[in-house]
């Protein structure tokens, strides 16, 4: 079983490779920084089957390394390891699982070699063979897809909570590939961002979105379009100027535009983000902080960028209506928009149990499986339809 230990305290390293070498399991790849083990996954293409991670380390900390691991689609198992009190753990695993990985247990330091064990036993039971491998996408290929125009976008809409409208979509890109069929970006994203290819993904994708935006307009239907925009892309001051020359040759308002900005990636030019986002807000375009509450510095990029709107993970959104703590989490975000100025979506809502907390929550938008799956462009007409049939059945029960 290929397993890799992720822990900045190298005797606590040490002491599990030995633990986890008793126990059956050789061979361990043992790496004290997260960034190089992230690294390693995306670039070699290494698959493992176990990953051990430590929550509390510098730099990159345990939950942005889940999260990075879930971006890419890991499919092996995950143990998490923690000094910190039972509640971090706790929340750390409920994120892991939020994120749809498949967390094999949690253990607290310092680790036991029987509870290491009954960790260890049904994941050795199952065996590696089931695991699906997940190999890093290949760059040469991602830059020759770019190329070729092999990127589609597909489309989520939102939806206002308290009347129904569909307020806009969300662009989410996919990779046609020509044999490995549809990719989907947690694929892919993070090698483009590797490999220098993040500029020419995203003015491709932004260029499509626009376009496609004038299509509608020009059909009777005015959308906003929300595009995905990775800090990467945010360091060519001249990006401002030519986002407004892509609206305008789409024909569209810079004001039908919404940049969506993750947070999980450090700065490496804060000053440069600030420039161009300042300037993207003056003139118009829209600025939404994506995931909100899932990286370790959302509150000082709350402070710091002129957002406009709050994205809640959704990793906090499903399932808060029966969970103290994510509701907890769900209405401060909430009611800190609220003070801010900003509007409010809520991603991942996949049941009508969570439509009804967040329209009685006051948040504005809701995003999810429940409304609609993200689809292609030419969908979009038929699945408004559908939606005016709907709609008034959820916006009925006052909030
Ligand atoms: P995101 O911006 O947070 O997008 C939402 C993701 O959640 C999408 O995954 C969407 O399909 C999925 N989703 C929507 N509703 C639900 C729901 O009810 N339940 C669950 N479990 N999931 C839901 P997708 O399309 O795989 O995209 C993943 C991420 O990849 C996006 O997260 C975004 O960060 C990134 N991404 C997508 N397109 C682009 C792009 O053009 N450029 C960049 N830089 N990143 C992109
Ligand atoms: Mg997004
Ligand atoms: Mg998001």
């Amino acid at each position: 079983m290929r397993t890799l230990v992720v822990d900045d305290d190298p005797f606590a390293l040490k002491v599990l490779g030995r633990q986890l070498a008793n126990l059956g399991v050789s061979g361990c790849v043992l790496r004290e920084v997260a960034q190089e083990a992230l690294a390693e996954l995306e670039d070699s293409g290494q698959t493992f089957e176990l990953i051990f991670v430590d929550l509390q380390m510098p730099e990159m900390d345990g939950v942005e390394f889940v999260r990075h691991l879930a971006r890419f689609g890991y499919a092996g198992q995950l143990v998490l390891v923690s000094g910190e009190d039972e509640r971090i753990l706790q929340a750390a695993e409920r994120l892991a699982h939020a994120h749809k990985l498949n967390v094999a247990g949690a253990l607290r330091k310092p680790v036991s070699i029987q509870e290491l064990s009954a960790v260890l036993k049904p994941t050795l039971a199952r065996g590696a063979a089931a695991q699906r491998v997940v190999r890093a996408r290949d760059p040469d290929d991602l830059r020759r897809a770019i190329t070729n125009g092999e990127l589609v976008n597909h489309y989520q809409p939102k939806v206002a909570l308290a009347t129904g409208v569909v307020v806009g979509v969300e662009s989410l890109v996919r990779w046609q590939h020509p044999y490995d069929g549809v990719i989907y970006p947690d694929q892919f994203i993070a090698v483009a961002e590797r490999h220098d290819l993040i500029d020419d993904l995203t003015r491709t994708v932004l260029a499509v979105a626009a376009r496609q935006a004038g299509n509608w307009r020009a059909a009777g239907t005015d959308l906003h379009v929300a595009v995905n925009v990775s800090m990467e892309n945010l360091h060519a001051l001249d990006f401002p100027e030519w986002l407004l020359g892509v609206a305008a040759g789409a024909g569209i308002s810079p004001t039908q535009l919404t940049l969506e900005v993750t947070e999980s990636r450090l700065m490496k030019d804060p000053l440069a983000v600030l420039d161009i986002l300042t300037r993207l807000r003056l003139k118009r375009v829209d600025l939404s902080i994506d995931d909100f509450g899932t990286g370790h510095s959302s509150l000082a990029q709350l402070r710091d960028l002129p957002f406009g709107e709050l994205k809640v993970d959704r990793g906090f959104v499903h399932g808060a209506w029966r969970d103290a703590s994510l509701r907890a989490i769900v209405e401060a975000s909430l009611r800190m928009a609220r003070e801010l100025g900003m509007k409010t979506v809520a991603e991942g809502v996949e049941d009508r149990a969570d439509w009804d907390f967040l329209r009685a929550a006051g948040c504005n938008a809701a995003q999810g499986y429940f409304i609609a799956r993200p689809m292609a462009a030419d969908a979009l007409a038929g699945w408004m339809a559908q939606w005016a049939q709907r709609r008034g059945e959820l916006v009925e029960t006052k909030g």
